[in-house]
């Protein structure tokens, strides 16, 4: 197993995310197969877990709580998080004690060795930077009491938002997870995120090194390119090797489902094989072709003249986003945006297209994209069936 250094820590560089365990038939954690899962991470030097109250409804902590009691305390690091994200407009806001005590007994343990501020994006900013509200107050007291031994975020916002948020609380943060892989580093400009938390001091935790699986199956042609590479590598090694030839994360977050994958993984995080030249290439066309994604380089030649103010870039860069897999993450951005700066707000003056390089059809994109917006859920609505979801099941509970 590969370790990295953090603090006086050694943590291995695989951790086991658990948003997406084993299930049984009937729709509940499989916990034989989370079991035998843990025990094989655990018996192959693994060291790190992460969970959250949002993933499986809230029983995601329980389940790997579980598991992991059968083993001393101290030779696993956990981590949980606080879902400040789904304090919007509307819904009673959580209160940080009564979650962080939740979360506590829900794991079976008296502290957490890692604790994040789940998704910090442009909207969540709204609450996680308003110091009235207590929250990173309070969880820098958790710490202080030994409750949390390292205070962390996840990050979901665009560069310029990440800055803003480390310009109010760097200093209290100890480490950033953002989600990475070879095709964020250009379309989530993961790149530049990378950067900045360096410059920050902030060591990288990875979420999401195969986008949600989308990296780890490929039409046949793809996938035997790779195999012609790599004869002995499964195609998501691909996405960890990626990883291995950026400036290196501390931490990727794989969300393992079964005994196979936990498996291929350890394997994968036996050693470091980072891709070279030729398979960096042959990985850049990978990218460009899992999806018709809209060639926007960012320039922003075509922002000054738009009468609209809009922000085309970071559209199209959303467009691109749920073209790849429709996510949530998404919605909330976009809902941060504010109306009249939305995708819908362009009048089809064309102004934009004539001044792109890449020859862009613009108004075509952010009206389609606009569209597509319009048949989701807002990301208000979401966390209101949320909250309504938690309430029923806390009520059902008592
Ligand atoms: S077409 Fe739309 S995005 Fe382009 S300049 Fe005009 S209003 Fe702005
Ligand atoms: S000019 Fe074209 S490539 Fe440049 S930011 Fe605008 S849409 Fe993107």
């Amino acid at each position: 197993m590969i370790y990295h250094s953090f603090q006086d820590l050694q943590l291995s560089s695989l951790g086991f995310g658990t948003m997406r365990l084993p299930l049984l038939e009937n729709g509940s954690i499989d916990m034989v197969e989370l079991d035998r899962m843990v025990d094989t991470a655990i018996a192959s030097g693994v060291n790190y877990f992460d969970t959250a109250l949002p993933y499986h409804e809230g029983n995601s902590e329980t389940a790997i709580g579980k598991s992991l009691s059968r083993y001393p305390r101290e030779s696993w690091y956990l981590a949980d998080k606080f879902p400040g994200h789904q304090n919007v407009p509307g819904v009673t806001p959580l209160d940080p004690e009564e979650v962080f005590e939740t979360q506590l007994k829900k794991c079976g343990v008296d502290y957490f060795d890692f604790y994040l501020l789940h998704n910090v994006n442009e909207n969540s900013m709204r609450y996680y930077c308003k110091p009235e509200n207590g929250c990173v107050e309070y969880f820098l007291k958790q710490k202080a009491n030994g409750r949390i031994r390292h205070l962390g975020f996840s990050c979901h916002a665009a560069p310029d938002a990440l800055k803003e948020f480390l310009s109010m609380y760097g200093k209290e943060m100890e480490f950033c997870q953002i989600q990475l892989n070879y095709v964020d580093w250009t379309l989530q400009d993961a790149r530049r995120k990378c950067e900045i938390l360096k410059d920050a001091g902030l060591p990288v935790w990875v979420m999401e090194p195969v986008r949600g699986g989308r990296l780890a199956a490929f039409d046949a042609e793809i996938e035997e390119k790779l195999r012609s590479y790599r004869p002995d590598e499964s195609v998501p090694a691909w996405a960890f090797r990626w990883l291995q030839t950026v400036p290196k994360p501390t931490m990727i977050l794989s969300g393992m489902s079964n005994l196979q994958q936990m498996e291929d993984n350890i394997r994968t995080f036996s050693e470091e094989e980072p891709l070279n030249e030729k398979e960096l290439e042959l990985i850049r066309e990978v990218s460009g072709s899992i999806a018709r994604l809209i060639p926007c380089t960012g320039c922003r030649y075509c922002c000054a003249g738009c009468p609209m103010g809009l922000d085309i870039p970071y559209l199209l860069s959303m467009a691109n986003d749920m073209a790849i897999h429709r996510s949530f993450n998404v919605v909330m951005r976009y809902s941060a945006i504010e109306e009249g700066k939305r995708a819908d707000a362009c009048i089809g003056c064309g102004q934009c297209a004539h001044a792109c390089p890449q020859k862009i059809r613009v108004p075509e994109e952010l009206a389609k994209f606009a569209e597509m917006m319009k048949q989701q859920k807002s990301w208000e609505e979401i966390c209101r069936e949320r909250a309504e979801a938690a309430a029923k099941m806390k009520e059902n509970n008592n």
